[in-house]
């Protein structure tokens, strides 16, 4: 019962377990977090059936951030042999890691691989009459400068797509607390279903499949970032702290969302 209990409580909070007082901090992220749920088959199974029923809705793309979440889901494409194709937004500020991530990605995934970068005149306009700091002199700022680097390239991704998928999962905030497994909001706008496919997963579940799969991942997950964006607006996180505390850290918690998937979900 006491087991029970534990088990449902660990699966209503937050990702609050990135970063636990009792492991050793020098180990490498996936011996660090990898510990499956007790439900972990069950979600593969529902993550795989989703992907193929993604792939009827062609054309389909997955959006990634290269993040752990994100290169389980190029995994299982690839993995599972579905037509379905890939992008990348490079901001133009991403870590070197992130781009070395990229790169390797490109080289070796089975699905076509794109990537999408801001316009540079309104990077070279906004960072003139801004400044490169901009982001943290108000949450407006901020909105504008992922508005430039990050929603316009999106809205040019997505262009010409039925359907895509995102590597959100409830536990990564109390904001995603709801994320459906499939969202159908857009349909009616934009004639574009979002497809989930973690959205039940745990943190311990996406590094369990990162370790067993031998997946490659960003080395800066070793370093403490559970959550990776672009290097201005991305740090380590401390030990107790939330999984979401290295994205905009010094904003408020209800702010914390970059305009790519700030909506509300009809659908479940
Ligand atoms: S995350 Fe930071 S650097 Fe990246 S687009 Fe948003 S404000 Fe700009």
């Amino acid at each position: 019962m006491k087991a029970a209990i534990k088990a449902a409580m660990s699966d209503k909070v937050s990702d609050r377990s990135a970063v636990s007082a009792f492991t050793p901090l020098s180990l490498p992220a996936t011996q660090r977090h990898a510990s499956p749920s007790a439900g972990f088959d069950a979600k593969l199974a529902e993550a795989q059936a989703l992907l193929r029923q993604a792939a009827a809705f062609q054309p389909v793309t997955q959006a990634s951030s290269l993040g752990a979440e994100d290169v389980v889901i190029t995994h299982l494409i690839d993995a599972l042999a579905l037509d379905i194709a890939v992008f990348v937004l490079d901001t133009g500020a991403l870590h070197p890691e992130t781009l070395a991530l990229l790169e390797r990605t490109g080289a070796k995934s089975r699905a076509p691989l794109s990537v999408y970068r801001p316009e540079p005149k309104a990077v070279a306009q906004f960072v003139e009459r801004e400044g490169p700091d901009a982001m943290f002199r108000s949450i407006d700022l901020r909105k504008a400068c992922c508005g430039i680097r990050k929603t316009e390239p999106l809205a040019r991704a997505l262009q010409g797509y039925r359907a895509w998928i995102t590597g959100l999962r409830r536990q990564q905030s109390h904001a995603r607390a709801d994320v459906p497994l499939i969202d159908t909001s857009e349909v009616t706008t934009k004639n574009l279903t979002q497809f989930n496919p973690l959205a039940h997963w745990t943190w311990g579940d996406v590094w369990h499949y990162i370790a067993t799969r031998d997946v490659d991942y960003n080395p800066l997950h070793d370093q403490f970032y559970p959550s990776i964006g672009c290097a201005p607006c991305t740090r380590a996180i401390s030990l107790g702290e939330d999984f979401r505390a290295g994205r905009w850290w010094w904003e408020d918690d209800t702010t914390k969302e970059c305009g790519l998937h700030v909506k509300k979900p009809e659908a479940a």
